[in-house]
């Protein structure tokens, strides 16, 4: 069976203030495998797509223009569990909530401008990298998986 995977994204306020480096070191560091990465700027109509479920919240113009006020990265991280431990990487919705040691937690305070997203569901990562990469994404094996420890 395929290895599960996520998508995660690095948000316009995240790529501005140099966190690219860092919020990929800690998927490596955990031992996940990167399968795509890209840096492109978003689009209303993707933007619209990828947040389908939150067009009612009343925070949603905000949300749709903080996304498009720069670029964004975005990733496909593949191996164990990635869905749930991704999100437990990246910490609360809310930074304030987030446990120090989390993304959010170390790195940010204000819920409109969290850094990140990653998938919340196996379902919702199926339908973001479609989204995201509809070209496909890479398929590759780590040779020297042995000699990694995690
Ligand atoms: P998550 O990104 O943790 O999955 P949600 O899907 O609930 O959280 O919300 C999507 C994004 O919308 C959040 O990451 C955050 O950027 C923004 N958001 C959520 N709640 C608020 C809020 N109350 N005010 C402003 N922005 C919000």
């Amino acid at each position: 069976m395929a290895e599960e995977r996520t998508y995660i994204m690095v948000k316009p306020d995240g790529v501005e203030r140099g966190l690219v480096g860092e919020i990929i070191k800690r998927f490596e560091s955990k031992g996940y495998k990167l399968v795509a990465l890209q840096l492109l700027p978003t689009s209303r109509e993707l933007l619209n797509e990828h947040y389908c479920d939150l067009k009612d919240k009343p925070f949603f113009p905000k949300l749709i223009n903080y996304m498009l006020s720069g670029p964004v990265v975005g990733m496909v991280w593949e191996g164990k569990d990635i869905v749930k431990t991704g999100r437990r990487l990246l910490g609360e919705t809310d930074p304030l909530k987030s446990a120090p040691g989390t993304i959010r937690g170390d790195y940010c305070i204000d819920v409109g401008k969290n850094l990140c997203h990653g998938s919340d569901s196996v379902e919702s990562a199926q339908r973001e990298i479609s989204l995201w990469f509809p070209n496909g994404v890479l398929s590759w094996e780590r040779h020297n998986v042995h000699k990694l420890i995690y």
